[in-house]
């Protein structure tokens, strides 16, 4: 459905040329779930903005690469035709429900408005339509609900309603944006599960971005790990917690609280992200990488291939370069 091929966006700043996304490429299917995960500023947003064509140039220029929704090639489209596509066929769902939702503008009017720009619905269809997707939401008396306006609801609620706008028009593709990172647990646990039954009844297929790994793990089928603009893993959910291969992916399941293990303190990963301004000729990873090999990993950015034996299973690391003698450290992993 959606490819994201070697994608590189800059940002260009007084301090200089940040060079967000170097290369990124990722896929989703057809009723597919894709879990985007990362530490913050590691370019998870910026490549979902890229694909809604809102990211706001200047400052920031899709420098080259390709986004292709059906076959279509989204870089090429006008802005009408972006328009066409944006709210319909592909919505989103932002990490924030009050500045997502208009506060002077009543719900019904905010949930009705897609309905009436990208279909030929009247107004008492966009109506009835509206108030069907809010109770498919799990809100109760949606009727009293399309009167009022955001402030009046809670932000379970809120979530639930900026859920209903994106699902409005059934579209093709989801883009939620970290949409439970503003909830406490359990309304987080409440939403994922929403998002996981409408994904079925309506067949779509989610990409669904976030910095824990837990929440992702609860909703997607497949994942890409990102770190500073690059993808470095693809692989299923499950192969990512059975044989993570990136050094800073193991970390990362690492890093997981377990019940059945009691720990003092969770391992972390030290050092901090590049500077994105200068990176690095070399993996990005390198000056926090517990298993750096050396120069070959200084000398250039490794892309992203399936090692040998793996199928739909990509890692961006030198450690499995064919020509590499140093044994893969997995093969000693308790996890393999
Ligand atoms: Fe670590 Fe080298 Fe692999 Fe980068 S390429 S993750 S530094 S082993």
């Amino acid at each position: 459905m959606l490819e994201i091929e070697d994608l590189h966006v800059h940002f260009h700043t007084e301090e200089g040329t940040v060079q967000a996304l170097d290369g990124v490429s990722l896929e989703v299917g057809y009723d597919e779930v894709l879990g985007i995960i990362g530490e913050s500023g590691c370019g998870k947003s910026v490549t979902i903005l890229s694909v809604m064509r809102l990211l706001q140039s200047p400052p920031a220029e899709i420098v080259s690469g390709s986004i292709r929704y059906e076959g279509q090639e989204l870089l090429n489209l006008s802005e009408r035709e972006m328009n066409e596509i944006r709210g319909d066929d592909v919505t989103m769902v932002y990490q924030d429900p009050m500045s997502s939702l208009n506060p002077v503008l009543t719900i019904g009017r905010q949930l009705t408005e897609p309905l009436r720009a990208h279909t030929d619905c009247s107004k008492a269809a966009a109506r009835q339509k509206a108030i069907h997707m809010l109770e498919k939401c799990g809100l109760a008396d949606a009727e009293r609900l399309m009167g009022q306006y955001p402030n009046a609801l809670s932000g379970g609620m809120r979530q639930r309603v900026v859920i209903a706008m994106a699902l409005v028009t059934e579209p093709k593709l989801l883009i939620a944006d970290e949409p439970t990172t503003a909830l406490d647990v359990t309304i987080q646990a409440q939403i994922l599960d929403l998002l996981r039954d409408l994904q079925k009844q309506y067949e779509m297929s989610i990409i669904f971005i976030s910095h824990d790994l837990a929440v992702i793990s609860e909703i997607a089928d497949r994942v890409g790990v990102m770190y500073a603009g690059n993808v470095v893993e693809t692989c299923s959910m499950r192969e990512l917690f059975d044989t993570p291969l990136h050094p800073y992916t193991r970390r990362l399941t690492k890093s997981i609280p377990r019940l059945d293990t009691a720990v003092d303190r969770l391992p972390t990963i030290d050092g901090v992200v590049p500077e994105l301004i200068d990176p690095p000729e070399g993996c990005r990873f390198a000056s926090r990488c517990p298993e750096y090999i050396g120069d070959v990993c200084d000398a250039n950015n490794p892309p992203l291939n399936p090692p040998e034996e793996y199928v739909d299973h990509s890692v961006a690391c030198h450690l499995y370069d064919e020509q590499t003698e140093a044994e893969p450290p997995w093969m000693n992993s308790p996890t393999k």
